[in-house]
């Protein structure tokens, strides 16, 4: 028979937003279960120093989660390596079926999936995806040594990557589709200051170019979007950086969402437009989108869940002493 464990408060998501809910939840004895997902630890584990986390000057994204998660477990929240496929929220407990086969029931859920990379949807790119495409040059960077490489976006991830890119390959160029970038100061000044760092401003990307046998990319085609003259940048590797979708597929048809997808929550709490079912991290937030802004809503899910228990557990204990 297929197995159904229930717990008070589930967590959905390892980044920083599910990991700090856990230590609250488990610090409230209220013996959280936390569900990891594809990616234990998040995205920052597919990157490399991180400078802004408070009390570490430079930490590096994945010792970071492991400390978390460390954390979490040692707090007493019992961390579950599986995928929740669907959520059922229209009854209580809420029932969360994941790969495994289990069905998790919950009083509680927090919902803390995150964001994953946007990709620019081109037939060519989904192409050469795994071939000479990546949206990760933490993972892939190292298979351009002496390469040359196209690096797409204006953001932080997409200076973060042309940098890190350039521990490895020969040439990186950064094509952007405006003048500016969006990065934080201090990463547009290493960036300009790289002596192997090219800019290709105003340019969208139409078509990653590459061979048949073997699969492999060889340049991409950019078009300047002031004058629509196009041109061929030869490359070995080309990356994606464009930002980040909310990962709300599975509450999509369940819980009120922004336009774009990230999950709608009371002003100043992670209330959703289901009682009992809490939003924290990247999945509400468009604006800021930080590992430490995740934290900060992770505790703050934890706080709101462990307030509505107690206010069912409150409701529960008035009826048994209209009861009595
Ligand atoms: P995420 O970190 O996105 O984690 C989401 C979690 O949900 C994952 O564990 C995933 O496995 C899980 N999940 C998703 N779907 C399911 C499911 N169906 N079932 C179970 N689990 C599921 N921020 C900084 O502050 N400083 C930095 O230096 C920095 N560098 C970055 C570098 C890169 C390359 C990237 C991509 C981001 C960076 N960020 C940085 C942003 C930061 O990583 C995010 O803001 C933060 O990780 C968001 O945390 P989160 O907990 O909301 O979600
Ligand atoms: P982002 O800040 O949303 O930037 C996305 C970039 O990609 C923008 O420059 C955007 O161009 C460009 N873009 C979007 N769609 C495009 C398309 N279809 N074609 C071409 N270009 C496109 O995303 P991000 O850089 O991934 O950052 C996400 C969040 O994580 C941010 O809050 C960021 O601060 C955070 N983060 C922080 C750090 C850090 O603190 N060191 C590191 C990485 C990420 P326009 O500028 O023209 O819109």
């Amino acid at each position: 028979m297929a197995e159904t464990r229930h717990s008070k408060v589930l967590i959905i998501g390892s980044g920083p937003a599910g990991y700090t809910a856990a230590v609250y939840a488990a610090r409230a004895m209220l013996k959280p279960v936390l569900v990891q997902g594809l990616q234990p630890g998040g995205q920052l584990t597919i990157t490399t120093e991180v400078e802004n986390w408070p009390g570490d000057t430079q930490v590096q994204g994945p010792d970071l989660m492991v400390r978390m998660e460390e954390h979490a477990r040692e707090m007493g929240a019992e961390i579950v390596s599986d995928y929740i496929s669907s959520l059922d929220l229209s009854q209580r407990p809420f029932k969360a079926h994941a790969d495994s086969g289990i069905t998790f029931t919950a009083d509680a859920v927090i919902l803390a999936t995150g964001a994953q990379a946007k990709w620019l949807g081109l037939p060519s790119e989904e192409k050469f995806m795994g071939f000479g495409v990546s949206a990760c040059a933490t993972c892939d960077g190292f298979f351009y040594r002496n390469k040359e490489v196209v690096v797409v976006g204006g953001g932080n991830t997409a200076v973060e990557e042309a940098l890190f890119l350039t521990n490895f390959a020969s040439k990186v160029t950064l094509v952007h589709r405006r003048d500016t970038l969006r990065a934080e100061r201090i990463l547009q000044e290493r960036l300009f200051a790289h002596p192997k760092v090219a800019l290709q401003w105003h340019s969208a990307v139409e078509e990653v170019l590459g061979t048949e046998t073997p699969p492999g990319v060889t340049g991409v085609r950019v078009r300047d979007v002031r004058d629509g003259t196009e041109s061929v940048i030869p490359c070995d590797g080309f990356f994606v950086a464009i930002g980040h979708s909310p990962a709300s597929e599975l509450v999509k048809d369940q819980l009120e969402l922004h336009a774009d997808g990230y999950v709608k929550v009371e002003a100043g709490s992670t209330r959703t437009s289901i009682p009992g079912v809490f939003a924290a991290g990247d999945l509400t937030d468009h604006i800021y989108r930080q590992a430490i802004t995740s934290a900060g809503m992770g505790c703050m899910a934890a706080l709101d869940a462990e307030r509505y228990l107690a206010g069912i557990e409150e409701v529960l204990d008035d009826q048994d002493t209209a009861r009595d």
